[in-house]
């Protein structure tokens, strides 16, 4: 029973993100990953089934569906390949952006699958402090001119349209929110992502020098990027995040399950999950994923339902997953025991993958400040 509760057209596109899963990125994840190759036919597949425009509006040619899809989405993708599941989850993040900011030929543009797009917000001068950007716009007559040192993009070179932070033009609040162009003049990538984990998402730096964009590319007001920041991007990063670590987990738990029950001790027959303490941490792993799970669905209910504690949940839900995670893969790698190290086991990229999530902005321990702060009724910010 598929736990998400979605609409007729939610629930053909999570099949058709099953049948892209099953059949084009799971065949292909482990190769990504040697190789640190970017998903590019995961990304056409969602292209062809009309999936990049999953979350943008039916009135300009999109499915109409809102985070609760693309965190299905997230899920379904994250059990086969957490890295090719940030860069979707990016992507849907764009889009969301771009949705409530963007003029109709940008919202068209990913309607109909012909613009992938991500979030270029850290900075190696405020680095994972994202609502702080140091980098600048200046204003050109029509145009703003960008200058930035991006440190770690999703998509980095391959996004058609990077929605992007920097200090805002005018002076006013703490930042503004623009829609760059992939080919920009000005634009480029340093060097590129050969990382620990999500090798195959291209999170490379990224500058830009003299980049100049129209005006009109201001997504919001300029100076009101905090807002945009809050408003849109957290709710759809946080609960994204946490359902790569979800997915991420049931992949771990899925790959551990197999090997404990084809590995047998020779002298009597027994498997690793004949082992009462075996099987203990493997329970271990399946509550820590179901309370995670538990979470974000009550989650998704208390935004779309403008509930009391939303917020507080939008700050709960990416620490929760990303720290269970960290747990969780740290059992299957404990009792898949020194097989684990090896590849064909299938545990160690997960274990890798799930490094990540816990230092995505805003890091876990921020995350739990924040939630500290809230808790204690001080102000967050
Ligand atoms: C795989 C991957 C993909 C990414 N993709 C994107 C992307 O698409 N777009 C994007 O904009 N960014 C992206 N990032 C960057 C990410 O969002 C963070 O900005 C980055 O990982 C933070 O690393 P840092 O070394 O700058 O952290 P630092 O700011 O140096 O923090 C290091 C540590 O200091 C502590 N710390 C820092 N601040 C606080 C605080 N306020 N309270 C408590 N403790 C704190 C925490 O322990 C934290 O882990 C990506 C990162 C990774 C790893």
């Amino acid at each position: 029973m598929n736990p998400w509760k979605l609409d007729a057209v939610g629930q053909e596109c999570l099949a058709a993100v099953d049948t892209i899963a099953t059949n084009v990125i799971a065949p292909a994840a482990v190769e990504n990953d040697r190789q640190g190759r970017y998903p590019e036919a995961a990304l056409k597949a969602f292209a062809d089934a009309g999936l990049l425009g999953m979350v943008s509006a039916k009135e300009v040619g999109g499915k109409g569906q809102g985070l609760r899809a693309a965190m299905a989405a997230a899920e379904r993708v994250a059990r086969e390949d957490p890295s090719a599941a940030m860069v979707t989850i990016m992507h849907f993040c764009g889009a969301a952006v771009l949705e409530a900011h963007g003029n109709e030929q940008m919202r068209r543009q990913v309607a109909e699958g012909k613009c992938v797009t991500t979030l270029a917000f850290s900075e190696s001068g405020s680095r994972s402090h994202f609502w702080l950007p140091v980098s600048t716009a200046t204003r050109e007559g029509d145009q703003v001119r960008l200058d930035a040192v991006k440190q770690m993009i999703t998509s980095a070179g391959k996004a058609d349209l990077y929605v992007w932070s920097s200090k805002s033009s005018n002076g006013e609040g703490l930042s503004s929110i623009w829609a760059v162009p992939g080919d920009s003049a000005g634009l480029s990538i340093p060097a590129p992502f050969d990382g620990m984990g999500m090798r195959s998402n291209n999170s490379a730096p990224i500058t830009a020098s003299e980049l100049r964009i129209p005006a009109a590319n201001v997504l919001g007001e300029d100076g009101a990027g905090f807002d945009l920041m809050m408003g849109t991007v957290m709710p759809w990063f946080s609960f994204q995040n946490a359902s790569v670590s979800l997915g991420c987990m049931e992949g771990s738990l899925a790959a551990c399950v197999g090997h404990l029950t084809r590995s047998a001790y020779a002298y009597d027959g027994s498997t690793l999950r004949d082992i009462p303490q075996v099987r203990g941490y493997v329970a271990r792993m399946k509550v820590r994923i179901d309370m995670v799970r538990s979470l974000l669905l009550d989650g998704i209910d208390a935004v779309e339902n403008g509930r009391e504690d939303a917020t507080l949940r939008v700050l709960q839900a990416k620490v929760a997953a990303a720290e269970a995670s960290l747990e969780v893969n740290d059992m299957a790698m404990r009792v898949c025991g020194g097989a684990a190290f090896r590849k064909d086991v299938g545990v160690e990229r997960y274990f890798r993958d799930s490094r990540a999530a816990s230092v995505m902005a805003p890091v876990s321990d921020a995350l739990y400040d924040f939630i500290g702060k809230a808790v204690c009724g001080m102000d967050v910010f």
